[in-house]
């Protein structure tokens, strides 16, 4: 499935839209951060021999000649014995070395002098210049991934925009005769369609950008259709429903025959049934357009879910750009509190549990019923425990788990 979701070409992503999309191209500061020296405290700038050995019981008594606030331009110099009030974020004038806090003074009544209580080092309350960053110096390399933190060090530097590899556009429908779409009322025999809605949650919560080609029914024209525009439209689809052994499973039957495809019957419990396959992509003109790839997810809604998390997620992070260690979720050890059984069949189980935190120690307890079809544990899970083959895990014992975004409670 990597091998068919190779990254997607870089291009230019507003900063405002870029937060966890991965840098394409490595950033170099073209200014300093901080620009200029500057005050980081409210307080009076001064010149530290000029205050040296003060104290509370022997103040040093300064001239206050001038006052800086944030946003001027600080072009007043300071002579000997005399001090500047100046605000945080204002520049340090020159022939100031220091500045004391507001804290560590007190002001004439006339406002003219100010007594000094404590003497400072050279340097003491004041940012330097390129303390945080220096002109020239790379600051961000390829691979990156821009978080909030990225954002406001790239704001800093002015840069309104990033090279990044593109968000995949990512084609979800659902398939299925029985199913109906939002609140109309039900039929007899029929469901709702609640699995394409998810996994356009999920590939939202993942970043990136879902299309929602609708919920079609057990049709193999209305299933090629969608597939064809998927392939013009998107970089990726996903399908939920037909791709098991039932005898109106098209979305195989319909990929079969317009893509590559590989079905595939996984030893994990849910989600066994899966398909992975490509088919053309692009506008017909365009024969050289990179092919799109196909999950078919299968229908029952746990099962989608489990399966988008572990076989579509790590790929379309990979068209991201996301780098190999940083495909799949984080797993942690955790101790069960109660137990997590199953029954040996050849297969991994993942059983959904809600993980806390506690004591330094992960703990896990099962999240409700494990059913396939029980989507409300998939609701009240942050965990996925991985369960071997076997009888499952004894309260106590210690369990791999996949750890996910959720509502912890
Ligand atoms: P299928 O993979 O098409 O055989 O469906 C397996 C089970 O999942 C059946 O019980 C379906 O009714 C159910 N199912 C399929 N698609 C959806 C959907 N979009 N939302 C909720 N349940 C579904
Ligand atoms: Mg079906």
């Amino acid at each position: 499935m990597l091998a068919g979701c190779p990254p997607l070409p870089a291009e230019t992503i507003a900063l405002a839209d870029a937060r966890g999309c991965v840098l394409a191209e490595a950033v170099v500061a073209a200014e300093a951060i901080p620009p200029f020296a500057n005050s980081a405290m409210d307080g009076f700038a001064v010149h530290a021999a000029d205050v040296a050995g003060a104290s509370v019981d022997a103040p040093a008594v300064l001239t206050v000649v001038a006052t800086i606030k944030a946003g001027d331009a600080g072009d007043v110099a300071l002579g000997p014995g005399e001090a500047i009030r100046i605000m945080t974020g204002a520049p340090v004038p020159a022939g100031a070395d220091s500045v004391v806090m507001v804290e560590r003074t007190v002001v004439a009544d006339d406002g003219a002098t100010v007594e000094v209580l404590e003497a400072v080092e050279a340097g003491t309350s004041v940012r330097p210049a390129g303390d945080d960053i220096a002109i020239g110096q790379q600051v961000f390399a390829v691979g990156d991934v821009i978080t909030p933190g990225h954002i406001g060090v790239l704001a800093s530097l002015g840069f309104t925009e990033v090279r990044a590899h593109r968000r995949p556009r990512v084609g979800v429908f659902s398939t299925g005769d029985e199913l109906v779409e939002g609140g109309l009322p039900l039929g007899p025999g029929q469901i709702r369609d609640s699995n394409r809605i998810t996994l356009l949650a999920l590939v939202a919560e993942s970043g990136f950008d879902g299309v929602d080609l609708g919920c079609l029914p057990d049709d193999e024209a209305v299933i090629a259709e969608a597939l064809e525009r998927a392939g013009r439209e998107c970089d990726a689809v996903i399908t939920t429903g037909g791709v098991s052994m039932g005898d109106y499973d098209f979305v195989k039957v319909v990929l079969d025959r317009i893509g590559e495809m590989r079905w595939m019957q996984i030893a994990i419990k849910p989600s066994k049934p899966l398909a992975f396959g490509t088919i053309a992509g692009g506008p017909d003109e365009a024969p050289a357009a990179p092919r799109v790839p196909v999950f078919g997810l299968p229908g029952n809604p746990v099962s989608s879910t489990v399966s988008y998390e572990l076989f579509a997620r790590p790929a379309l992070r990979q068209m991201m750009g996301h780098a190999p260690s940083a495909l799949d979720r984080p797993r942690v050890l955790a101790v069960a509190d109660g137990p997590l059984r199953r029954r040996p069949d050849g297969k991994t189980h993942f059983a959904r549990v809600v993980t806390r935190y506690e004591d330094g120690v992960h703990r896990v307890t099962s999240a409700g019923g494990q059913g396939s079809h029980q989507l409300s544990a998939m609701a009240f899970a942050d965990g996925l425990a991985v369960l071997p083959d076997g009888d499952g895990v004894e309260p106590g014992a210690t369990v791999e788990v996949i750890v996910l975004d959720g509502a912890r409670r």
